[in-house]
């Protein structure tokens, strides 16, 4: 992949709005999130030089460090999209303007203890529709009464629904997925969509994402995480 920051972030945006005009929708229905885990802050001042302002991150630390390195940046929004461990929480409930893997009642309790005081958090529950291939996520019978719970919890709100299926090139096979969180967040009255990566967020978009987690099209590939 070659290309500025400012120049793969102009294409990916063509092509968002690209399938926004396929799928009839107007193209400020979908929020585009910058992925920049394991990405250094510079790249990310690139990114909002050039207009953009959500940025998704997957690590509570790193998300805790750059909010604090980049804290001039104003109307930049942070989106906490990894799975958390309840003692870091708190790093989340603090730089985050939305959480994208909720799912787990243990991690909502400690936001919600958290975001006392503070505006409600959006939040995405995560739901693993890929079935045995992804680890994360609810299983969509489980979401019912998880939901109920969430929702009744002060400084959440509940707002849609996540899903990081396994990549796949068998379009139909990806459109299966996030057709079933689409009709997922029907039946549960969420509004919010967040789904599609840069593998597949045109598919996603035609089938109805309101939010998409694109990385690697935008900063380019990624070193591979040290545990
Ligand atoms: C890394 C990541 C993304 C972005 O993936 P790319 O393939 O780099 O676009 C989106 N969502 C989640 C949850 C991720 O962990």
């Amino acid at each position: 992949m070659s290309g500025s920051v400012a120049e793969r972030l102009a294409s990916v945006r063509e092509r968002v709005a690209a399938a926004c005009a396929r799928a009839g929708r107007p193209v400020e229905s979908v929020t585009l999130v910058a992925v920049s885990k394991l990405k250094p802050a510079d790249l990310i001042r690139e990114a909002y030089a050039a207009g953009q302002r959500d940025f998704g991150e997957n690590y509570a630390q790193e998300l805790r460090d750059k909010a604090a390195e980049l804290e001039g940046l104003e109307g930049l929004r942070w989106h906490a999209i990894g799975a958390l461990q309840t003692n870091k929480v708190k790093y989340v409930a603090r730089a985050a303007g939305a959480f994208h893997a909720l799912d787990r009642l243990e991690v909502a309790r400690e936001l919600s203890k958290r975001r006392e005081g503070a505006p409600p958090l959006p939040v995405y529950v995560e739901v693993n529709v890929g079935g045995e291939a992804t680890k994360s996520g609810l299983a969509p019978d489980a979401l019912g009464v998880f939901l109920d719970e969430v929702r009744a919890l002060p400084g959440l709100q509940a707002v849609g629904l996540m899903a990081l299926p396994p990549p796949t090139e068998e379009e139909a096979r990806a459109r299966a997925d996030f057709q079933a969180l689409r009709e997922l967040a029907r039946v549960h009255g969420l509004p919010g969509l967040s789904m599609g990566t840069t593998h597949d967020f045109e598919w996603a978009i035609e089938e109805g994402a309101t939010v998409v987690r694109v990385g690697t099209a935008i900063f380019g590939e990624r070193a591979l995480k040290s545990p």
